[in-house]
């Protein structure tokens, strides 16, 4: 039998701190949350957000607007949303309209508001093993690793995508804590013959159920990272890795729905509280 890696009980373990950490401030922590568009799973996230917010007595400031606006009309937004004091959190929920430059927009955020650790500066000092802020998945990862005791250093790890949001920040934090990681993407050439003799394997790449058991060795540990919408199927939500090819063979593995999800909502608020904490010894 394999074991559950259920990030919803790891998330309610670490949530009494994180609440009583929130309450022991003079302001309450707030969000700047910014969404453009309309998107129904950007709808989804933003309200788990929201509800994670008003448990720990922490505010979500949801500013919306409208699909065609401007780049530099973002930027203005996210400039005032910098000086005003009350604001110790920005995060621009993604994915945002394509005529938008996303880079530019996320480097308008004043590095010490970032607390999804997306800007250019952030995703520097991480790589350089000195986190200001870890981005929210790549610390809800890791925690939810160490709350299952599973340790990584020395392991074999093969991280499946490296995007700036999930695969590589989850990289670098591995070889931090001493895994020897390799990351397979897109290009390359034979991802089997790297992650078939992995101790771990986290897979974040956004194909539904690409990973089976022909990917995995025996009694391997498993992070499905992956949030999809199960292609025909109207409501139902997948992983990246095919759970019932898997299941048998592996030692442990994060469920999806209920695995990832819940430890990066978890940690986008342990990032909040942690710059909040920061203003206030100004
Ligand atoms: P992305 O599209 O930005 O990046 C995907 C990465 O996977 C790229 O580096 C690409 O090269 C790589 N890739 C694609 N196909 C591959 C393949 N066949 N083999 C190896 N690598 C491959 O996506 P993302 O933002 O990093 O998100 C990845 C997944 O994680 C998505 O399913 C997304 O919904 C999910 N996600 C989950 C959470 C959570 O809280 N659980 C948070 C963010 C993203």
């Amino acid at each position: 039998m394999s074991q559950i890696l259920d990030g919803r009980i790891a998330r309610d373990s670490y949530k009494k701190a994180l609440s009583e950490a929130s309450r022991a401030l003079l302001t309450r922590p707030t969000l700047a949350l910014i969404q453009i568009g309309t998107n129904k799973e950007s709808d989804i996230y933003i309200a788990q957000k929201k509800k994670f917010a008003t448990d720990i007595d922490a505010i979500v400031e949801h500013m919306q607007f409208a699909e065609n606006i401007s780049t530099q009309e973002v930027q203005d937004a996210i400039e005032k949303l910098n000086i005003d004091t009350r604001i110790h959190g920005i995060i621009v929920q993604l994915p945002i309209p394509k005529h938008l430059d996303v880079t530019t927009i996320i480097n308008t955020i004043s590095p010490l508001k970032d607390v999804d650790g997306l800007t250019d500066d952030n995703q520097k000092l991480l790589a350089e093993g000195k986190p200001r802020f870890i981005p929210a998945t790549a610390k809800g990862v890791m925690d939810l690793l160490s709350f299952y005791s599973i340790e990584v250093k020395g392991k074999n790890v093969v991280v499946f995508g490296r995007s700036r949001l999930v695969g590589s920040p989850i990289a670098d934090l591995l070889r931090s804590k001493g895994a020897l990681v390799s990351v397979c993407h897109s290009q390359t050439p034979d991802p089997k013959s790297l992650s078939k003799i992995a101790d771990i394997v986290i897979v974040a790449i956004g194909k539904p159920e690409l990973i089976d058991a022909s990917y995995i060795k025996d009694r391997a540990i498993v992070i499905d990272v992956g949030i999809n919408s199960k292609p025909g199927f109207k409501s139902k939500i997948v992983g990246d890795v095919n759970h019932l090819s898997v299941e048998k063979l592996v030692k442990a593995i994060s469920p999806v729905p209920g695995g990832v999800g819940p430890m990066t909502v978890l940690s986008l608020f342990a990032n909040l509280i942690l710059s909040a904490q920061k203003a206030a010894v100004k």
